[in-house]
């Protein structure tokens, strides 16, 4: 098997299974038991939640478990919002956002809320101008995700935050940073509230978390028992604990991972151009670990399928949108046709150069057999 769609899902690593077994196993008692088990399993998860937040430079308290990030996108800014509506009703995002992103502006519209979509240069950047310019008096949060998981355009946080405090210190900002968690170095300090998601570094299917500034307020959107008031509930102690092992592992050698994959995407990059027909959607701001291309007049998901009888796998735009255009090669390019037709191959610092070089040539074989048949 070659597996290519990385950024739809990682495989567990064997340490984190472990982890997850062991706590499992080990650790039955419910932390919100006042009992020795109880206490165990209490004792266990705080140490978990210790060794995420040295990882991240932040407080303990800033940390919130979710089911995911489409859990942490919706608490972050459906939960700003409710907290700040005597502030105003207005907020911003790129146009470059994971779908779960837009379908919780579509939400907030039907409560009276209003959206301003920024826009992009022809990289993929976001217009800091349009940004300056949509930032209104009633704006109450900014969201930006970190890299677009279509074509891994990347933000510079930093540079944004600035522009959004600068223009007024009380909008919040938000930054989805599923996809860049894992792949390249990102701080929680350059945004007030941060999304992640465990299953996309390694770790198990089922929790994310959503960094939150002490100094941000907002709105629990669930209602129930337990200590912690965002997700009440029974805390699902094996997978705070392999989630954080996962993010201990991340850490390591990340940039001699991400120049491995760069060399991997540039050798990809370099026989794909070759092929009349297949537009490399890639630009300067983008991460190696995503490799978006546009097959002329070839639909994606027939595609798809036939690399799959050669056991390889790929994506479209997003897991999450398969067969639909692709928002963000839309944003960035303006062209439809382009937009329809993108594969997405994501790769990760345990893809080879053998299976690289195994990719390319099925690749060709079926590109060439597929576009024979459409011309015929
Ligand atoms: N945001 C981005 C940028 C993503 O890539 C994904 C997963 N495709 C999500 C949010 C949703 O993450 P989860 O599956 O953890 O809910």
């Amino acid at each position: 098997m070659i597996y290519l769609d990385y950024s739809a899902t990682t495989p567990v690593s064997y340490d984190v299974l472990e982890s997850y077994i062991r706590a499992t196993k080990d650790f039955m008692g419910n932390p919100n038991s006042l009992h020795a088990l109880g206490f165990k399993s209490k004792t266990l998860m705080s140490s978990a939640v210790k060794q995420i937040s040295d990882i991240f430079h932040v407080l303990e308290s800033e940390i919130i478990f979710t089911s995911g990030a489409t859990m942490a996108n919706n608490l972050a800014i459906i939960g700003s919002c409710l907290a700040n509506m005597k502030h105003g009703n207005h907020i911003i995002v790129s146009k470059l956002e994971h779908p779960s992103i837009y379908k919780i502006c579509d939400y907030l519209e039907t409560i009276g809320f209003e959206v301003s979509y920024v826009d992009n240069n022809e990289d993929g950047l976001i217009d800091f101008e349009d940004l300056k310019n949509k930032m209104r008096l009633d704006t109450i949060l900014v969201s930006i995700c970190a890299v677009n998981s279509e074509t891994g355009a990347r933000q510079p946080l930093k540079m944004i935050r600035q522009i959004i405090k600068k223009e007024n210190s009380g909008v919040l900002f938000h930054s989805d940073m599923t996809q860049a968690l894992g792949k390249v170095s990102v701080s929680f300090h350059d945004v007030d509230l941060a999304s992640v998601s465990s299953h996309k570094i390694y770790g198990p299917k089922g929790i994310g978390l959503l960094y939150k500034s002490e100094r941000v307020k907002i709105k629990p959107l669930l209602y129930g028992s337990g200590s912690n008031i965002y997700n009440p509930g029974t805390p699902a102690v094996p997978l705070i604990v392999a989630f954080s092992k996962a993010i201990r592992l991340m850490t390591a050698d990340i940039d001699k991972r991400e120049n491995f994959v760069k060399r991997l995407n540039n050798i990809i990059v370099e026989e794909l151009s070759k092929i009349d027909g297949v537009l490399i959607n890639q630009t300067k701001i983008c991460i190696p670990h995503i490799l978006n291309i546009s097959l002329n007049g070839i639909k994606p998901e027939t595609f798809i399928h036939a690399m799959e009888e050669y056991d390889i796998y790929l994506g479209t735009n997003t897991a999450c949108a398969s067969n639909e255009l692709s928002t963000s090669v839309m944003a960035i390019y303006n062209d439809r046709k382009r937009a329809m037709s993108t594969i997405r191959i994501s790769l990760s610092y345990l893809t080879t150069t053998d299976e690289v070089y195994r990719f390319l040539t099925c690749f060709k074989k079926v590109y060439y057999k597929l576009s024979t048949l459409e011309r015929d």
